[in-house]
């Protein structure tokens, strides 16, 4: 039994949330979007972090003109990073005008039933039969800890992810594992807050970001290629700009694509605030981690296969995402044993739907569909738009007295 009845519920409201609520909303569709928008980036990123990805690159998908984050401030130059808060105040505000009704709820369950096809829970406790589920949760529900550091209680262990307030390890020995942006953003963030991090990366050398040029001169630009969402250079610009087209690349051409494009590395403007306040140990590789009095051991082993060990207070793994539907545990066991699946990332259609009609996959779960730019906001109007089509082309729709089409959810009509 359903309280109610939606043609799409959306579940979160980040950027791949809103921007697909948006294009649905301006198609005329009943949509519930459920979720506090932008809340993964004002909660599960540190206070005082900056954007990697250029103004440009930093936009929601809108249906309409002067929505992107340059339209909202055109004076922003490239190469000028991005605070988080103005980044979050501009998600926040595109929520408010292109899409009012956000919900500040969770989505605890989807599963197969009810007249439309799915029935969703919300943590309200409110059951809402809906035609077509979109997953929209993000990155937070895929973050990876290593198997070395996965037993250890979260007061030792934590990820990245999980800090807004890096001033809690004030006076604080730290190792931050990983060498992407998060762990040496986060190391200076630590190193600000009055802690003593250490970095420990696998890669022989910590690698930086060029500083981008603002303007750049015909032979720059034949030489190195067109600038894109992802950075520049022609190939880059088709893994940025034709998404589509990397649904079309062999399986593992896809996933090494993910992997490759933009490999862990600082931002050019982080690399003077690394100073000798943080330590980096690299070429290091994690071998046995154990609780020692009131921290943590650290055994590590050199490229000379030397083992050290590194005692702290605690340890902050900023290993990344990995997508994986075992985890979505709102999605019922039933609906998770039918998504197709490829190492477990979900396995979609050229409109980013699962093989169980009606579920939707956006964001860091199709990037092994459609490549590196799921990754990051720049491929959320590329979702939202081949999503928000695809679900109006098979929503029916009923006339109102005044003539004008509106969608319905009828409780009769099968989902296919
Ligand atoms: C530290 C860090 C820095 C980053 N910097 C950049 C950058 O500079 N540029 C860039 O392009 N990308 C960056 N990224 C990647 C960024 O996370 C993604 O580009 C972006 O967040 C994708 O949007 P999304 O909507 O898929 O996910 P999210 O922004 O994570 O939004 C998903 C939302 O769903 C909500 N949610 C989860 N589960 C449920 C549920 N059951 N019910 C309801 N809501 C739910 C979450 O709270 C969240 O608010 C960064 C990531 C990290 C971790």
């Amino acid at each position: 039994m359903s309280d109610s009845a939606s043609d799409v519920v959306i579940a979160g409201a980040g950027p791949y949330g809103l921007s697909t609520a948006a294009h649905l909303q301006n198609l005329g569709l009943k949509v519930r979007i459920i979720g506090e928008p932008m809340r993964f980036w004002a909660e599960n990123m540190p206070e005082g972090m900056f954007l990697k990805s250029e103004p440009f690159a930093s936009s929601l998908g809108a249906p309409i003109r002067g929505m992107s984050f340059t339209d909202r401030h055109p004076d922003w130059r490239v190469g000028q990073p991005i605070p988080l808060e103005t980044f979050v105040t501009y998600g926040r505000w595109f929520a408010s005008v292109a899409i009012p009704g956000t919900e500040d709820a969770q989505v605890v369950n989807v599963g197969r039933g009810g007249p439309g096809g799915y029935l969703v829970t919300l943590s309200t406790g409110e059951m809402i039969a809906a035609r077509t589920v979109v997953v929209a949760v993000g990155v937070g529900p895929f973050a990876y800890v290593p198997d070395a550091l996965a037993g250890l209680p979260s007061w030792l262990v934590s990820h990245s992810s999980a800090h807004r307030d890096l001033g809690l390890f004030a006076g604080k020995e730290v190792a931050v594992v990983g060498a992407g942006q998060s762990a040496l953003e986060t190391a200076v963030l630590l190193a600000d807050a009055g802690a003593s991090p250490h970095v420990l990366a696998r890669t022989p050398q910590l690698d930086w970001n060029t500083v981008p040029e603002e303007r750049r001169s015909l032979w720059t630009r034949a030489r190195g290629g067109p600038r894109s969402g992802l950075g520049t250079g022609y190939r880059t610009w088709l893994w940025a700009e034709r998404p589509g087209l990397v649904r079309h690349l062999p399986e593992r051409t896809r996933r090494r694509l993910v992997r490759e494009t933009l490999p862990p590395a600082g931002a050019w403007w982080l690399r003077d605030r690394l100073d000798e306040r943080v330590r980096v140990s690299t070429g290091r590789h994690l071998g046995k981690v154990a609780e020692r009095d009131d921290g943590v051991a650290l055994t590590t082993t050199d490229r000379t296969g030397r083992r050290l060990v590194t005692e702290v207070e605690h340890v902050i793994a900023a290993t990344g995402f990995v997508p994986d539907v075992e985890r979505l545990t709102m999605l019922s066991p039933e609906l998770r044993a039918r998504v197709t699946t490829r190492l477990g990332a979900p396995v979609l259609s050229r409109d980013f739907e699962a093989s169980v009609p009606g579920l939707y996959f956006a964001g860091l779960a199709a990037a092994s569909t459609f490549g590196p730019v799921m990754r990051f906001v720049h491929g959320a109007d590329f979702a939202a738009r081949r999503i928000a089509h695809h679900i109006i082309r098979r929503t029916p729709r009923v006339r109102t007295p005044a003539g004008r089409p509106e969608t319905a959810l009828e409780p009769d009509i099968p989902t296919r």
